[in-house]
């Protein structure tokens, strides 16, 4: 059968790249969608059990990092496009073993660079219907201050739909031209990463994309992950490690979201622009974790309160940063995007989502998943 266009998506097993995948093949049915997935721990095929039949969509379980197979899978799919997700994603982890971080995120987005340049560049027609797009994080921008930190009670959140912006936080916020400022190896090789795909722009003239998101919640999140850990830690009473005084801001953005804004910018954002992806919606992490025990306890037939004393305060992160805010009224402005979803509501589903897919956290967490990949696709 021929395709209208043959699309690469990276990471696709993993928690943003399972809903990529599941908005896409659903979406465009006239699309082939080709999930590459080396299935690390945090790639799980388990995710896509309801697309995995349709005839769109293959899946191939491949290491970016490994260019002889990626240039293969190029020509083999005849890929005229690549939403790169795949990356080592976890900040805790990359404290602790830096390498994997930068072999994955920096000479595993270089792989893939390369394979798709020589790939597009011998097929003769220039880079006509070609996108190379690379999914990254706000954290490649470092920390804001908290200039408005005291005496405001949620929701925190600035204003999407009137084009104002505003924080209970502070003034600041992450523009697409805010200075790269990375403080973990996690954040260093994604910014690393982004410069490369930039680089391929500015010296191949490759046709790339790159967005900056904030952080993500929703359903196949891994449980390493501050929002489904504490919701399976509610849920087995066992204690919620709050780093520091939970006094961090970030900005959420519902995980679906995230996905049609990559689906909006995939099909209608303009080459070598990046836009920034974010929820208006800042929280303290201490008010996040609140919130997750009293809808979690709600939800559980819990009494009001019934989890408060699970909440543990552990040391704090090394060059934890402090604010994440992101600006993203570009992509509001020049796409028409906006995030569907009011945070209250987008946690009620989350935490519903996890507590009704206790089958889906044990496969994950216990390793048996794994075991079974290993099995059915060789081992990594
Ligand atoms: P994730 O850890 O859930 O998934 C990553 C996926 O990549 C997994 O399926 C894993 O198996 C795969 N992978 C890892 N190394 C690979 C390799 N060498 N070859 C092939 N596949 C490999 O991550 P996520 O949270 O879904 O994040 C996806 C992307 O979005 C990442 O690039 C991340 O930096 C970015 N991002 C994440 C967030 C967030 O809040 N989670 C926010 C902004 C940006």
């Amino acid at each position: 059968m021929d395709f209208k266009r043959n699309i690469i998506i990276t990471g696709g097993a993993g928690f943003i790249g399972s809903h990529v995948v599941r908005l896409f093949v659903s979406k465009y049915p006239d699309y082939r969608i080709v999930n590459v997935d080396k299935l690390t721990y945090a790639g799980n095929l388990e995710n896509l059990r309801d697309v995995e039949r349709e005839p769109n969509y293959v899946f191939v379980r491949a290491d970016i990092c490994d260019y002889e197979r990626m240039s293969h899978l190029m020509r083999e799919y005849r890929a005229d496009g690549v939403i790169h997700l795949a990356a080592e994603s976890h900040v805790d982890r990359s404290i602790r073993d830096p390498f994997t971080f930068a072999r994955t995120n920096v000479l595993g987005t270089l792989a893939l660079l390369e394979a798709a340049r020589v790939y597009w560049e011998s097929c003769g027609e220039g880079y006509d219907g070609k996108l190379f797009y690379h999914i990254s994080t706000d954290e490649v921008y470092g920390a804001l201050e908290m200039t408005r930190p005291q005496g405001i009670e949620p929701p925190f959140s600035t204003s999407a739909s009137s084009g104002e912006h505003h924080s209970a936080y502070g003034e600041e916020f992450f523009s697409e031209t805010t200075r790269y400022n990375p403080h973990s190896p996690y954040s260093a090789s994604k910014a690393s990463s982004d410069h490369f795909v930039r680089a391929y722009h500015d010296t191949y003239g490759m046709p790339v994309i790159v967005t900056n998101c904030s952080n993500n919640y929703g359903p196949y999140q891994f449980p390493e992950k501050l929002i489904p850990l504490f919701i399976n830690n509610i849920r087995n009473r066992k204690p919620l490690p709050v780093y520091g005084k939970g006094e961090n801001v970030r900005d959420w953005l519902y995980v679906e979201d995230h996905a049609r804004a990559i689906d909006t910018i995939f099909h209608r954002g303009k080459v070598a622009e990046t836009y920034n992806i974010g929820g208006f919606n800042e929280w303290k992490n201490i008010d996040i974790v609140r919130v997750l025990i009293r809808t979690a306890d709600r939800l559980l037939g819990n009494p009001e309160g019934y989890s408060d004393d699970l909440i543990t305060y552990v040391s704090d992160r090394k060059g934890h940063d402090l604010r994440y805010a992101i600006d993203s009224r570009k992509l509001q402005r020049e796409l028409g995007w906006e995030p569907s979803l009011q945070f209250e509501e987008g946690i009620e589903k989350t935490v519903r989502w996890y507590l009704e897919n206790q089958a889906w956290l044990e496969n994950i967490s216990s390793g048996k998943y794994q075991k079974y990949c290993d099995n059915a696709y060789g081992k990594r």
